[in-house]
This record gives C-alpha cells, sequence and structure tokens, in this order.
C-alpha cells in the first residue's frame, strides 16, 4: 500500500463521515449556534487543508515506514503473543485506543503538550468541525507517539488503518451537536464515546475538563477513574476562559508559543 492509497481512503472516510455528521447536526442540533456557522466551517476548513498539506511529511518520513517495516518484518510484541490473526488484529485496536487515552490524557496533565492541545479547547462551541481543530504540533508529537507503539507492539499497516479510519469516525460522532434521544446516549456512552459524553471535556469547568479523555471505547475513563459527569447547566459553557482567539488563524497557530499559557 502506498501513501497516495492511505491518504485516499483515510480522506474518502473522512469527507464521508464529515458530511453525514454536518447534515444530522443540522437539522437535529442540540445546541444553539452563537457564531454564524459558515465562518465557523470556513475558519476549521483552514485548518483542515493546512494541516492535511503538512501532515504529509511525519506521514512520509516516520510513520509509512515504521509501518512497513513491521508488515513486512512481521515484528513486535504482538506478534510474540499470538498467531492468530484475527486475535491480533483485536488486540491492535485495543492497544491503540488504551495509548491514545494516556496521550490525550498526558495532553491536559503535561504543560508543554497542553500549549498545543490548548487549540481544540479554545473552541466556544462544539460541531463537526471541532473534529479537525488541532494544532499542527499536536499531530506531528502524537504521530511520533503513534510511531513508537506500532513500533514496540507490532501494529500492521492493515490494522492501524483499520484503527484510524474508526478513529476519525468516532471523533467527526462525539464533537458533533447532535441531539440523541437521552437513552440511546445513555446506553450508547457505556461502551462508546458519545457527543454528550465528549462534551463533558470541553466544558470550562476544569473537575469534567480534567477527566473524560477517551476516543472511541469509554472503559479506559472507568478503568483510570477519570470519568465525571458534568451538570447540564457545565455543559452549555464550552472552552476556556480565553474568548477571543477562537477563530483567529494566526493566534491559534502561534498559541504553543506564548510564554505564559492558561490551564
Ligand atoms: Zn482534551
Ligand atoms: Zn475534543
Amino acid at each position: 500500500m502506498t501513501i497516495e492509497t492511505l491518504t485516499t481512503l483515510k480522506v474518502s472516510f473522512f469527507v464521508l463521515g464529515f458530511i453525514i455528521f454536518l447534515l444530522i447536526e443540522t437539522y437535529h442540533p442540540n445546541r444553539e449556534w452563537n457564531t454564524p456557522r459558515y465562518k465557523r466551517l470556513l475558519f476549521h476548513s483552514v485548518i483542515a487543508v493546512f494541516n492535511t498539506a503538512l501532515m504529509r511529511i511525519p506521514i512520509i518520513f516516520i510513520l509509512m515506514p515504521v509501518l512497513i517495516l513491521i508488515t513486512e518484518s512481521q515484528y513486535g510484541l504482538l506478534f510474540i503473543i499470538t498467531e492468530q490473526n484475527s486475535i491480533k488484529f483485536l488486540l491492535s485496536f485495543i492497544i491503540l485506543d488504551l495509548s491514545l487515552y494516556w496521550w490525550h490524557r498526558l495532553n491536559h496533565t503535561n504543560q508543554f503538550l497542553w500549549k498545543f492541545h490548548y487549540v481544540h479547547h479554545v473552541d466556544t462551541h462544539m460541531d463537526v468541525g471541532t473534529s479537525v481543530r488541532f494544532h499542527i504540533g499536536e499531530l506531528i508529537l502524537s504521530t511520533i507517539y503513534k510511531a513508537v507503539i506500532i513500533y514496540i507492539f507490532g501494529i500492521t499497516l492493515a490494522e492501524y488503518l483499520f484503527y484510524e479510519i474508526l478513529l476519525v469516525l468516532s471523533i467527526q460522532f462525539h464533537h458533533s451537536n447532535i441531539l440523541l434521544p437521552s437513552k440511546v446516549e445513555k446506553v450508547l456512552s457505556r461502551i462508546l464515546v458519545t457527543p454528550i459524553y465528549h462534551t463533558n471535556h470541553h466544558t470550562t469547568a476544569r473537575s469534567s475538563r480534567e477527566a473524560n479523555y477517551s476516543s472511541i471505547l469509554t472503559i479506559w475513563d472507568k478503568l483510570f477513574l477519570s470519568y465525571v459527569d458534568a451538570k447540564d447547566e457545565e455543559r452549555l459553557h464550552m472552552g476556556l476562559e480565553n474568548r477571543e482567539i477562537e477563530l483567529k488563524l494566526i493566534e491559534n497557530i502561534m498559541y504553543p508559543f506564548k510564554k505564559n499559557v492558561d490551564r
């Protein structure tokens, strides 16, 4: 599989998911938008294009070489643990999701990483556009982290791609401004990260923001005691104390390089 096939496959699922969740949140929104939607969409589209273009470099030079090496050499911990493909596939999924949980948690506890992750949280609203709102620095650092995990555990290209596609769809889903029937939301969030579940993580209230780190499976928050349900009124106030730079591109890109960064 070439970098082109990998990118095309991921981008196809990304575009399809984005359109579907955009349509659903248009017809069944949970919250009203305070800022015109076109402004948010424009801002997040520029970020998405900028990030996609720049991310080709770490993908070509770090991620792909490690994935190709592992796929061809069949090297890594999981190859030692099991010879059965289906079990290895399942274990890879669990390892990648668990690793991402700790990476996200580290992004909140480590001051250096928080400077980059701040850009994701400075959004005062949350919709499918927020799913692409990541500082390029965070994306590059997380690619290096993922490459290390792939190398240690021996995760193949197919296993990685399967997880990444589900991750993209999950991130779009739980950031979208969709109103799900409360019963569906409740049952689903026992297993998967849902929009309300992730809204807890985007509130200004630190107790629930510095919690709820899961990306696909919610079991990690329960297992590592980081599940905190916010109050209904807290969920109405999203973002951080900084309400000025939300849709300012240069300020967002330059933010991690500031001396003092808010918590
Ligand atoms: Zn976060
Ligand atoms: Zn988020």
